[in-house]
């Protein structure tokens, strides 16, 4: 008997995170990761390639509000993150939307 599963066929696809602060799926590149590294701490992770458990919100203030209110980072990854990490957090989200608009 066999177990064949159709796993062939799949598109190659963009890996796809869920945004802890509204819940959307959008490409993991451009959301915000933050990890929780092997020696437990909590950091902000623009290049996503550190090793460790991570959480990932858009470049949107109101998601972070929304991921902090709820306690999503702390579920994610299994501790409380420092408020300097919302601090960075919060920086990166401003650079970041500052860099997309075009301004004149
Ligand atoms: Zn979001």
């Amino acid at each position: 008997m066999r177990n064949v599963r159709e796993v062939e066929g799949v598109p190659r696809k963009i890996p796809q995170r869920t945004c802890l602060g509204c819940q959307a799926v959008k490409p993991k590149r451009e959301m915000i990761r933050i990890t929780r590294t092997p020696d437990g701490a909590v950091v902000v992770d623009p290049t996503g390639k550190k090793a460790g458990r991570g959480a990932y919100v858009c470049p949107s203030i109101e998601c972070l509000e929304m991921a902090k209110k709820h306690k999503r980072f702390e579920r994610a990854l299994g501790v409380v993150p420092p408020p300097s990490v919302f601090e960075e957090l919060r920086r990166q989200i401003e650079a970041m939307n500052e860099s997309a608009e075009t301004r004149r």
